[in-house]
C-alpha cells in the first residue's frame, strides 16, 4: 500500500499495489458460500462495502480496456461464445492484428484513461510462433507505460513464461461456472485444463485474472460453487472477472433466462467477501445492467470495469456513458488518472 498525493487532492489517496499474490485465509466450502449468497440483501451489501473500505480505497475503480487481437474460428465449443466455429452466429475470423494496428488501440486506450490493455485472441491454445508474436503485442503495450493483460487459451509453463519474460503482468483464463455445471457449457477441454493453465501462469510469475459467467442456466448452488472455487485457488486471483451472460443469437446459450439483477449484485458482494484483495470486475454483460444496478455493483464491491465500447465482439457501454455514470457517483476522473500514475 502506498500513499500519493492526487493532484488537486486536499488529502492523501490511499492506493493499495497488491504486489505479492493476496494470501488465501482458508477454504471456503460451497455452503458457506450459498450463505452469504442467502443473506438479506441489507446485511450483505453492509458486509461487503466494510470489507471493501477495509481493503480498498473508495470511490476507486480500475479502468480496463479489451482488444480483440484476433478473432473468431475458435475449435472450442463454449456455449456463451460467439467466436466458436461451431455455432453461426456471423462473427468472421480474423488473423493476429500487426504490432502497428495494436500500438494504436492501446494509445487510444490510454488517451481515454484506460490503465490497463487487455488482448484476447481465440485460440484453444497458441502455438509457440503464436506466443512470439504475442510477446511482440506485450512489449509494445509496456512501451506505453501500460499494464498488459492477455488471454490466449490454455497454455503450457514454458508458454506462460515466455510471456512473463516479454513483461507480461497479467493473463486472463476464466473458470467460467462450477465444476459441477461446467459440462454443460463446454466439453471440449475439462475443468482441470483450465486449473492447469492457471498453475502454469501462477508459476511464471504472472498475475492472474480469474473470473466466470452468470446467467447461464445455472443454479444457485452453481455460482456458490464458482466462488468457492475462485476463493479456494491458492493464493486467490488478483483480478475476479464476473461476467453477465450476453445471449449471442446462434450460440447455445442464446435463449438462456436471464440472472435477476439483484443475484447478480449479490455475486458481487461475496466475491468482494471472498477474495478481498482482488480486483473485482464488472465484464460483459454491464450494458445491460443499466446505470441503477452498475451502482449498486460498485456499492458491493465492484472496482474494476472494462472501458470502451466492445468487449472482444460483444457490445459493451461507450466511454462517455462510462465517464457520465463516473460522475453521477462521485467517482471522479482526477482519481481514475492518480489511479492512472500508480501504475505508470
Ligand atoms: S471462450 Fe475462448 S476458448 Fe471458448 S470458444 Fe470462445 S474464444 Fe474459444
Amino acid at each position: 500500500m502506498i500513499e500519493v498525493l492526487g493532484k488537486e487532492a486536499v488529502r492523501p489517496v490511499t492506493l493499495h499495489r497488491p504486489a505479492a499474490a493476496p494470501a488465501n485465509p482458508g477454504r471456503w466450502s460451497v455452503e458457506a458460500v450459498q450463505t452469504l449468497l442467502d443473506l438479506p440483501f441489507d446485511e450483505l451489501m453492509f458486509r461487503a462495502q466494510t470489507v471493501h473500505r477495509e481493503h480498498w480505497p473508495v470511490r476507486d475503480i480500475e479502468l480496463a480496456t479489451l482488444l480483440s487481437v484476433k478473432t473468431g474460428g475458435c475449435p472450442e465449443n463454449c456455449g456463451y461464445c460467439p467466436q466458436s466455429a461451431e455455432f453461426d452466429t456471423g462473427v468472421k475470423a480474423q488473423k493476429l492484428m500487426s504490432v502497428e494496428e495494436v500500438t494504436q488501440a492501446a494509445l487510444a486506450a490510454r488517451d481515454a484513461g484506460a490503465t490497463r490493455f487487455c488482448m484476447g485472441a481465440a485460440w484453444r491454445a497458441p502455438k509457440d510462433r503464436d506466443i512470439e508474436k504475442v510477446a511482440e503485442l506485450i512489449r509494445a503495450v509496456k512501451g506505453l507505460g501500460m499494464q498488459s493483460c492477455a488471454t490466449l487459451g490454455m497454455l503450457e509453463s514454458h508458454q506462460a513464461q515466455a510471456l512473463r519474460d516479454a513483461g507480461l503482468d497479467y493473463y486472463n483464463h476464466n473458470l467460467d461456472t462450477a465444476p459441477e455445471y461446467y459440462g454443460d457449457i463446454v466439453d471440449t477441454r475439462t475443468y482441470q485444463d483450465r486449473l492447469d493453465t492457471l498453475a502454469h501462469v501462477r508459476s511464471a510469475g504472472i498475475s492472474v485474472c480469474c473470473g466466470g459467467i452468470v446467467g447461464m442456466g445455472e443454479a444457485p448452488v452453481h455460482r456458490a460453487g464458482l466462488l468457492a472455487q475462485l476463493a479456494n485457488l491458492e493464493p486467490y486471483p488478483e483480478s475476479v472477472p464476473i461476467n453477465s451472460l450476453v445471449r449471442v443469437p446462434g450460440t447455445p446459450l442464446a435463449d438462456s433466462d436471464p440472472i435477476d439483477p439483484l443475484d447478480f449484485v449479490r455475486v458481487i458482494a461475496v466475491a468482494r467477501i471472498l477474495m478481498p484483495k482482488a480486483r473485482v470486475r464488472l465484464s460483459a454483460g454491464r450494458q445491460q445492467l443499466g446505470e441503477p444496478v452498475q451502482a449498486l455493483c460498485f456499492l458491493a464491491g465492484a472496482n474494476s470495469i472494462f472501458y470502451g465500447d466492445k468487449l472482444l465482439v460483444t457490445g459493451n457501454p461507450d466511454a462517455d456513458a462510462d465517464r457520465r455514470l463516473l460522475d453521477k457517483l462521485g467517482y471522479s476522473t482526477r482519481q481514475v488518472s492518480v489511479q492512472q500514475e500508480e501504475h505508470a
